[in-house]
């Protein structure tokens, strides 16, 4: 059986949202990999972990197996990992199918005010779908783990 493939917690929210944006055109590319590959295989086994993942294994600002986007980023990733964990209960290195775990994260976060917890001050709102498609949009979220917005 292949390993499964690590997914940081707040990654499970981000790769919903992908709009083909990124820090530059590799990581684009990979993303839309990943993305592809969640979508095409609900049945993939994900890890669930909190720490760099496959996702930032393209990702320019990954040094060292941390995240070196800003200072302290490192630790803020963390936070929000963290933060995905208590709210949705799943815990850390917990292995799932992908469409078990996205729908347990969209479950848990379906309004506006319980996403912005993660969202934050991040700098891909304004596009970002999985934080735009709140239920007070028509374009309602999904509760049953299939990926939207793929490009
Ligand atoms: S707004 Fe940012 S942190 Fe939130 S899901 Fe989108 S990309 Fe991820
Ligand atoms: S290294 Fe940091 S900025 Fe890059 S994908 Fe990972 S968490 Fe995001």
């Amino acid at each position: 059986m292949a390993s499964p493939l690590k997914i940081r917690a707040h990654h499970l929210l981000c790769l919903q949202g992908f709009q083909g944006y990124g820090y530059n055109d590799a990581f684009v590319e990979h993303l839309r990999g990943i993305v592809a590959e969640i979508k095409n295989h609900p049945a993939l086994l994900i890890e669930v972990v909190t720490t760099c993942d496959a996702v930032c294994a393209g990702c320019p600002h990954c040094q060292k197996a941390e995240c070196r986007k800003d200072p302290g980023a490192h630790r803020l990733m963390e936070m929000f990992d963290l933060t995905i964990l208590k709210y949705t209960g799943i815990k850390p290195n917990h292995i799932a199918k992908a469409a078990s775990l996205l729908a347990q994260i969209n479950t848990a976060f379906q309004t506006r005010a319980q996403r912005a917890k993660i969202c934050g001050e991040c700098q891909w709102r304004p596009i970002c779908t999985w934080y735009l498609d709140s239920p007070t949009l028509a374009n309602a979220s999904t509760t049953d783990g299939t990926l939207r917005s793929v490009p």
